[in-house]
């Protein structure tokens, strides 16, 4: 008799720990837009033209001296991106404090 009702009961628990979890990485991924937003505006008070662009070559610095084909315009480049992306799993995976300017995200190493 009990047994029905357990499962049931289970798979509710099951539920509200998959909702949380989904909260948390909802929250998580919440976080990470923002910051990334945060440092692409930070960036284009620095720089009109991406900052690990090669003008004369027309490389790019993020990508193994690949070719840039994007003239520098970073603003939704996904390297550009990806770059943004690995710093904050970095930075997060250490438990560090993510820098609130480009400038600073730059320089780190
Ligand atoms: S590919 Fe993207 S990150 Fe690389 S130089 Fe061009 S704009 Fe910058």
């Amino acid at each position: 008799m009990s047994s029905p009702n357990k499962s049931i009961k289970m798979s509710e628990e099951e539920i509200d720990k998959a909702l949380q979890k989904a909260e948390k990485e909802a929250e998580k991924k919440d976080h990470k837009k923002i910051w990334v937003e945060k440092m692409v505006k930070s960036a284009k008070t620095y720089y009109k033209v991406c900052p690990y662009f090669d003008k004369k070559t027309s490389k790019c610095f993020l990508s193994l001296n690949n070719k840039c084909n994007r003239d520098g315009k970073y603003e939704n480049c996904p390297v550009f991106m990806d770059f943004l992306d690995t710093k904050y799993q970095e930075f997060t995976s250490k438990k560090k404090i993510l820098p609130l300017d480009f400038l600073d995200l730059a320089q780190s190493v």
